[in-house]
């Protein structure tokens, strides 16, 4: 009863307030329309193995396709789908749409891993690990240890014991789970222990100054030293020059990604990149 009045208060009090509610309903309802109507779509981005150049998997990423505002970033609509009605049905999209184009890929000869982009809520609905499981079943061509989930921090502080059980199952699925986003959240470090991730993905804000800010490149180094005693490999996002690749190399670190190889592309420019990449790392040196 009080919640009810406080509503009506506040619907009598604060009309800028309700213009924000009107305006997210509003763009929930294009969200739901856009989901109808295909307007979603995926762009993939390479990960690359330092020890050989070679791209071994591809990240997921969405975008919104409008027919007057263009190509919407993700930062622009997530935010409103999460903790929506719509999270759930969203994310199995991304999931299924991402699963489907890796089977293609594969067809194709390129045995390409894929990285997926999980939210906490949908992670933690019922049966997460149950449909990844039927789907993979009903889908032999796809190897689930090329299939990588990738979970924010955030996601397993929520709700650590169920997060943890989920991540359990998924890997008993025999699908990776990678920490994305790693060092921006409260608790990284007892992370090492707590949670069985098979990858940790270093924040991309780390990277970004690691050159020029000592502490941030204390972080990194920190992070690759601490994944190797824990015998994680570990991913540097947000690279974006050979400089950056370089250090990283030399701090250990297994796996790199960013516009510095590439920016996140159509899955129809796919092939074609691959067959245009040259690694030119080697060339220059040699220490590990
Ligand atoms: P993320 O998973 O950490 O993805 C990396 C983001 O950094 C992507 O932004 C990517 O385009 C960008 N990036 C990659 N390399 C570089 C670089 O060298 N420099 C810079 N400045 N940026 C780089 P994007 O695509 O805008 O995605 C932002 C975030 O939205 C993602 O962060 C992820 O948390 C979320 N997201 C994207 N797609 C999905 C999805 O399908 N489902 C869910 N739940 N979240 C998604
Ligand atoms: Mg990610
Ligand atoms: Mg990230
Ligand atoms: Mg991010």
């Amino acid at each position: 009863f009080a919640k009810e009045k406080g509503r009506n208060n506040y619907h009598f009090f604060d009309p800028t307030l309700d213009k924000h509610l009107q305006q997210r309903r509003q763009l929930l309802t294009e969200l739901t329309q856009a989901l109808r109507g295909n307007e979603f779509e995926l762009h993939y981005q390479p990960q690359v193995q330092m020890s050989d150049g070679r791209v071994v998997g591809m990240e997921a990423l969405v975008r919104w396709r409008h027919s007057q505002r263009g190509l919407v970033p993700p930062g622009e609509f997530l935010p409103f789908i999460e903790g929506s009605h719509l999270e759930e049905r969203f994310g199995q999209w991304v999931l299924k749409k991402a699963l489907e184009q890796q089977a293609i890929w594969a067809r194709s000869g390129h045995l390409l891993a894929i990285s997926i982009n999980i939210s906490a809520a949908h992670l933690l609905a019922p049966g997460f690990a149950n449909f990844l499981r039927r789907y993979l079943s009903e889908h032999p061509e796809l190897s689930p240890s090329l299939v990588t989930l990738e979970i924010l921090e955030s996601t397993a502080l929520d709700d650590m014991q169920r997060a943890g059980k989920v991540i359990e199952d998924c890997r008993n699925l025999g699908v990776q789970v990678a920490l994305d986003d790693f060092g921006t959240g409260f608790s990284s470090l007892s992370y090492f222990r707590t949670l069985p991730v098979d990858l940790i993905k270093i924040d991309r804000s780390f990277i970004f100054r690691m050159l020029e800010n000592d502490s941030d490149c204390a972080i990194v180094e920190s992070v690759i030293y601490m994944s190797r005693r824990f015998n994680r490999p570990v991913l540097a996002e947000g690279v974006e020059t050979l400089r950056h690749a370089e250090v990283l190399r030399d701090m250990g670190c297994d796996l790199i990604q960013g516009f510095g190889i590439a920016r996140p592309m159509p899955a129809g420019e796919v092939e074609r990149w691959l067959s245009g990449w040259t690694w030119n790392l080697d060339a220059r040196s040699t220490a590990h």
